[in-house]
């Protein structure tokens, strides 16, 4: 820090149309701003208790075990699985991307056997390939883990037919709703998820730090019958469940303005009604597809299989990546992904989240993307042609 007055950091104005975090509603970050109250304070708890009854209506179910978890999305997957997986326990992944990648990961650091059943970057994961993998796999299969919305590739995966495979077999479905929760529609009881997670900072339209989590009752008892208790004690579930739950008793200090946060985002999702949401969502994904037009970008997945919220564009060709984005942070204060792993570089990243999920921002990219593209300096100096 350099000497003289200290200066407050005032974040750019930026416009968030990234992979995440996305815009934040003015009246979020002003229930942020008030005067934290202690952890076991009763107007607190009884916050918790309200959180806890709207992420129910949120994610479609009537779990009692239903929590934000304090950390990331990233602490929510960490949470969702490490309760349930045992060292030995055979884990059966569908990775398209990512985030599916992510999960894989995780549940091997766990000490389970985990069969990855894989599809290209920028497709889902059939639901005949996952049937075929758990059909191979010897013995019980504990979980079928996969993520509803591929935020690396823009890729939505049906759950309904997977999670019929999972109970079928005994298993446990963990689903990834970070990037899909308020934004696309889920519904944890009818779907036969067993343990869901999210995330605050994508569709709900919270600033990042907490996880939405909900565990059912064949997810309950599956902890119950552990052979040793969960090895995090930060994320072990049933322990968090007698914070949020009725008996408010001590496991550690909830961060008070995060949760004062998503209950106004939580409010002002329901107050819109989930429909609602979703079809705002669909509108301005719509309005991006239709406004790419004569741009000559287009979309890396196909129609059918499109997520509304996170668009991944194929960066045309010729055309520099890096240049792009800088020139539409520094120039227009508007952010957006780049790809990652196998993509990047290939493609654009163009999140519309939650707050930011409005006709007036994709106008504003539309705009911007169309000076610089325009404009010649973007263009990486193309290698002269062969002659023959
Ligand atoms: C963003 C994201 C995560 C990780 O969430 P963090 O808040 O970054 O920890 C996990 N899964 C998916 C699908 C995501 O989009």
């Amino acid at each position: 820090m350099s000497p003289g007055p200290f200066v407050s950091f005032v974040p750019p104005p930026r416009l968030l149309m990234g992979p995440g975090p996305s815009g934040v509603d003015p009246r979020v970050l002003a229930a942020m701003a008030r005067a934290p109250l202690g952890h076991l304070d009763p107007a607190f708890t009884s916050l918790m208790t309200d959180v806890a009854a709207m992420l129910r209506q949120v994610f479609g179910t009537g779990n009692p075990l239903t929590l934000a978890i304090s950390g990331t999305g990233t602490a929510g997957m960490q949470a969702a699985l490490a309760n349930v997986v045992e060292p030995g326990d055979a884990v059966v992944v569908g990775v398209c991307g990512y985030f599916g990648a992510r999960m894989a990961e995780m549940a091997r650091r766990l000490g389970a056997v985990v069969k990855v059943v894989e599809a290209p970057w920028g497709t889902p994961v059939p639901a005949g390939a996952m049937e075929a993998a758990l059909r191979a796999t010897d013995g019980p299969v504990k979980v079928v883990a996969i993520v509803h919305a591929e935020t690396s590739t823009g890729v939505r995966q049906e759950i309904e037919a997977i999670g019929r495979l999972a109970r079928a077999r005994g298993a446990l479905l963990i689903v990834d709703a970070v990037t899909s929760l308020g934004g696309l529609p889920l519904s944890v009881d009818q779907d036969g998820i067993d343990l869901c997670y999210s995330g605050t900072q994508k569709c709900v339209g919270a600033p990042p730090g907490m996880a939405p989590l909900t565990a059912g009752p064949r997810a309950v008892e599956a902890m119950k019958q552990r052979r040793s208790p969960c090895t995090s004690f930060n994320l072990d579930l049933l322990q968090l469940e007698s914070y949020w739950g009725a008996a408010k008793s001590y496991h550690h200090t909830a961060p008070i303005n995060a949760v004062y946060a998503l209950h106004e985002a939580l409010g002002l999702l329901l107050e819109e009604g989930l429909e609602a949401r979703h079809a705002r969502h669909r509108r301005a994904h719509e309005q991006l597809a239709r406004g790419m037009e004569g741009l000559g970008l287009e979309f890396l997945v196909a129609p059918a299989d499109r997520l509304p919220m996170l668009n991944a564009l194929r960066v045309p060709d010729g055309v520099d990546d890096g240049a792009v984005r800088g020139r539409l942070l520094t120039e227009h204060n508007i952010e957006i992904g780049g790809g990652l792993g196998p993509l990047a570089g290939k493609v654009w990243r163009v999140g519309l989240m939650g707050y930011s999920a409005r006709e007036e921002n994709v106008a504003r990219f539309l705009t911007a993307m169309r000076i610089i593209l325009g404009a010649p300096r973007m263009s990486r100096p193309r290698k002269p042609a062969p002659t023959a």
